[in-house]
């Protein structure tokens, strides 16, 4: 929650007008974000802890006192008797346990109701914010999409999907701040929103990364019309299908990052396309025990909710924070790189510690590929297997694309080949026909089949004591 003085200057003095937020954004010290950061989130702390059944018993367990909390990980305050904050709080909030939670976690008078895309938990998740949430989210839109080069007079369509999920009436709320034309298609077939979306003209497109790679397709065949920009979220998109849209459409694709916890998105690309601009107004990020390339979780706590706050909340997205400050007007806000994968997509196997970054790069100079493709690890025997899935274009061979991904993986990551080679791991690759592999919203990259072998082999001694 808002603390008053911050308050006062996002709603009285920067108001809805994009280019005033842009102005301050490219001004303001960083100083400013860090004495903002502080005090919402002592705000948050005290809200949750006199709101909140379940946060006050969390508090509790963990002997942190509300009042004495200044930042997500002040070790100084927290270091009386009991464990540190970083661990614990999160715990909390594994995002595979929100939903036994939700109503709890509810602290203010909800408006609206929305539920989770993620991977991690067979239930989604619900999550709750108030119109006025809405709006706010809606004034930094609007100024993320003018910093991208959108403009009133611009024609906007979103092929998001609407059901249950949050990113369409964010973008709604941005649109209207801005005042540009928006159309909602929702997430129809790319068939028949090329033919009901071409005498609009649309000149600027916020679409699903699986989507508009088949939507690209039929434009192939029967013809692009001009698009100034494209905006992608929802999921992670690689720079091979990037940059595929963009040749074809001439146009120019920015990805966001978000998720409906965050509500709307919270960190996006700039004109470099270079990592994650974090919105450090409205989340304090963390990634609290990164690897040796910096690479972690990422965490973050809300700084301006007051319905459903969410204290160190883990996304199970893993990336690491960039160094270096960026040219563009939004060089005070930090970058994190783009998503190198979920937490349980990060598989270490006979073939080694894979995740799904490498086999997009390992993909990257294969042809006959559609955008779709899933890892599977499984032990038949005794040692790990791999099964490469991978969606085939029209006309592509199985054995010519089979050799091509193993060539580029052994270009790519020796390592890894030789322990095929060596005979530590075998690797299979299976084409299928394209639209196969995806059943929901989201395709798992990496699914780890051994866990439920290995769980089973746990539960049983592995020897019987005398
Ligand atoms: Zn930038």
């Amino acid at each position: 929650m808002r603390n008053a003085l911050s308050n006062l200057l996002d709603r009285v003095v920067l108001g809805n007008s994009p280019t005033r937020r842009l102005w301050f954004a490219r001004r303001m010290p960083d100083s400013y974000i860090r004495n903002t950061q502080r005090l919402d989130f002592r705000t948050t702390v005290r809200w949750v802890a006199s709101r909140s059944a379940f946060y006050r018993r969390k508090f509790q367990e963990h002997r942190i006192d509300p009042a004495m909390v200044k930042c997500p990980a002040d070790q100084h305050e927290l270091d009386r008797p009991g464990p540190p904050l970083p661990g614990d709080l999160r715990e909390a909030h594994d995002p595979g346990r929100l939903d036994d939670h939700d109503v709890e976690a509810v602290v203010d008078r909800p408006q609206l109701g929305f539920e989770t895309t993620g991977t991690l938990s067979p239930k989604s998740k619900k999550v709750f914010f108030s119109l006025e949430e809405m709006r706010d989210m809606g004034r930094d839109g609007a100024a993320g999409l003018w910093a991208l080069g959108v403009r009133p007079e611009d024609r906007m369509v979103s092929a998001l999907d609407l059901s249950f999920w949050n990113a369409g009436p964010t973008l709604r709320v941005a649109a209207q701040t801005l005042g540009c034309l928006l159309i909602e298609a929702s997430k129809i077939p790319p068939a028949e929103f090329y033919e009901r979306a071409v005498d609009y003209r649309f000149n600027v497109m916020v679409v699903e990364p699986s989507w508009i790679v088949s939507l690209t397709e039929i434009a192939g065949k029967r013809g692009t019309w001009p698009v100034k920009l494209m905006l992608v979220g929802g999921e992670n998109m690689s720079e091979k299908s990037r940059r595929h849209v963009e040749e074809s459409w001439k146009t120019s694709l920015y990805l966001t990052y978000g998720q409906t916890e965050s509500f709307g998105s919270a960190g996006t690309e700039c004109a470099r396309k270079n990592g994650y601009h974090l919105q450090e107004l409205k989340f304090w990020f963390e990634i609290p025990e990164p690897d040796d390339q910096g690479h972690g979780e990422l965490v973050f706590t809300t700084l301006s909710r007051r319905v459903m706050p969410l204290l160190r909340y883990r996304t199970s997205d893993v990336a690491r924070f960039m160094e270096g400050v960026c040219d563009c007007d939004l060089k005070m806000l930090r970058r994190i790189s783009k998503i190198v994968g979920r937490c349980d997509e990060m598989v270490n196997c006979g073939l080694g510690n894979i995740s799904p970054w490498m086999f997009e790069r390992v993909f990257e100079s294969v042809s006959g590929l559609a955008h779709d493709w899933q890892v599977l690890v499984t032990r038949p025997g005794l040692r790990d297997a791999i099964e490469i899935r991978v969606e085939l274009l029209e006309g592509a061979s199985q054995g010519s694309v089979e050799r091509a991904i193993r060539k580029s993986l052994e270009d790519l990551f020796p390592d890894m080949a030789r322990n095929v080679s060596m005979g530590l791991c075998e690797m299979n690759v299976a084409g299928t026909a394209r639209g196969t592999l995806r059943t929901g919203r989201k395709l798992r990259s990496i699914v780890d089949l051994r866990k439920t072998l290995f769980r089973a082999e746990a539960a049983v001694p592995s020897a019987t004591p005398a």
